[in-house]
């Protein structure tokens, strides 16, 4: 086997705003090419964590590495990080070709270039056809996978994923994690998902990290996870039905 570094490293991070601990020494590290989830409730930590990543906020204590370097000293472009949130945040003066076309246009890419790259992230998200339309035109499904598109056409090495499919009706959210776990896979990339739900975390996720109150309650395979949770919380949390 071979050792793989890792292309980020928490160690002993925490963060507080105004009085209150909200990440509290967390820990891990990330490989690349991996589908990572943080499950947790509401207000544990997990968009912060996303945000700390993303070079949003910066830690009160501790070091974030990434790629052997500590994450302040990476040039944001050299970052090659981004985000997907719940609201999709579209353009909406932009039709859907343009939206994707974004990322590729500020990298100087050449028109050439930047159609193939659009029309490569629309087969993806299986909306090739969808090209010419406005925003409002779509559904929030639809949406959804335009801004997924968006996100990849700027080809992140670390993709951040903020309770993308929240917003979804039971079926297409079905639908949509088992498509988002395809393209993971296809494109090679690592994935950092972010949601409340246990049996979407279990269904998606090559290792998982339980989170509560701002600490690293467990992490492990889903299989570990539910077989095997390591104190009440945990047992209670994955035990619930949503
Ligand atoms: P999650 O994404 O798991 O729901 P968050 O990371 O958003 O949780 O928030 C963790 C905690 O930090 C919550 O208690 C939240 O209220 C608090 N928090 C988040 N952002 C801010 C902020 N900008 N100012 C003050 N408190 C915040
Ligand atoms: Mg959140």
């Amino acid at each position: 086997m071979t050792e793989q570094k890792p292309v980020i490293e928490f160690k002993k991070v925490s963060l507080s705003f105004d009085d209150t601990e909200v990440l509290k020494n967390i820990d891990f590290e990330i490989e690349s090419g991996k589908f990572y989830t943080l499950l947790g409730p509401s207000g544990s930590g997990k968009s912060t964590i996303l945000k700390l990543i993303s070079g949003q906020l910066m830690a009160d204590n501790g070091d974030i590495i990434f790629e052997n370097q500590r994450i302040n000293e990476v040039p944001a472009e050299h970052r090659r990080v981004n985000t997907v949130f719940q609201n999709y945040a579209l353009f909406p003066n932009m039709n859907v070709f343009e939206n994707v076309a974004f990322g590729p246009r500020l990298k100087g890419l050449n028109k050439e270039e930047i159609k193939s790259k659009v029309y490569e992230m629309l087969d993806l998200v299986k909306l090739r056809e969808f090209a010419n339309r406005e925003i409002d035109e779509l559904s929030g499904g639809q949406q959804q996978r335009i801004a997924i598109a968006r996100a990849l056409a700027n080809e992140p090495q670390v993709l951040l994923l903020d309770e993308p499919l929240s917003a979804l009706d039971y079926k297409l959210r079905k639908e949509m994690q088992y498509e988002l776990r395809e393209i993971q896979q296809r494109l090679g990339i690592t994935f950092i998902f972010v949601t409340h739900d246990q049996e979407e975390a279990l269904a998606m996720s090559d290792w998982i990290f339980v989170m509560n109150d701002g600490v690293i309650q467990q992490n492990g395979t889903p299989e570990d996870i539910y077989d095997e949770p390591i104190n009440h919380f945990v047992a209670d949390f994955i035990g619930e039905s949503n």
